[in-house]
């Protein structure tokens, strides 16, 4: 069997889906935290985008910065859930979850209260260093300084799957 993986069309679809992602959110990159350090970002111009064929539907989204070294803005979510995994299997925390249904989900902390009451939650910052794009950010960061650390995950995850503080 011969299975192909970029064809022309396969990389039309790549480019349409990511068109998608950006006209369903508000992503402004231009004055988002994470300019020039965004795993969307970095996709839109692999797949070649230079502007999305679709209608934006300009959603009314907020902003939680009620925690004391972070914030989230929910108009750069992508609902990754990243975050959700990598604070419930990587931290134990499970600060996020996922909540309402279909084109109205939202990422939620605790029992969809501001994030900094959800007394679980450590400010390890994993969560930080998980989200692929600005949406999850440290205030007062500059977007030099919000160069994440992802070789930090990578051990934590590696040490956890060989058991290497259990042996
Ligand atoms: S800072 Fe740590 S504990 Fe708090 S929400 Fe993020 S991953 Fe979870
Ligand atoms: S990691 Fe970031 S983009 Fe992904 S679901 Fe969480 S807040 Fe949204």
């Amino acid at each position: 069997m011969e299975i192909e993986t970029q064809t022309p069309k396969l990389q039309e679809y790549r480019r349409m889906l990511v068109e998608l992602i950006f006209s369903e959110g508000n992503h402004v990159c231009a004055v988002c935290v994470a300019n020039e350090n965004c795993e969307l970002q970095n996709i839109a111009i692999e797949v070649g985008m230079d502007h999305s064929r679709f209608a934006y539907r300009f959603p009314e989204r907020g902003m939680d910065l009620s925690h004391k070294q972070f914030g989230i803005d929910h108009n750069r979510c992508i609902l990754c859930t990243r975050c959700v995994r990598v604070c419930d299997e990587i931290e134990g925390a499970h600060v996020w979850d996922v909540g309402s249904r279909g084109a109205d989900c939202f990422i939620v902390s605790g029992l969809n209260q501001p994030w900094g009451e959800v007394d679980t939650c450590t400010s390890c910052g994993k969560c930080v260093d998980a989200c692929p794009t600005g949406a999850i950010f440290r205030k007062g960061a500059t977007v030099a300084e919000m160069k994440r650390d992802r070789s930090k995950l990578e051990f934590l995850v590696n040490a956890r799957e060989n058991k290497q503080w259990t042996r």
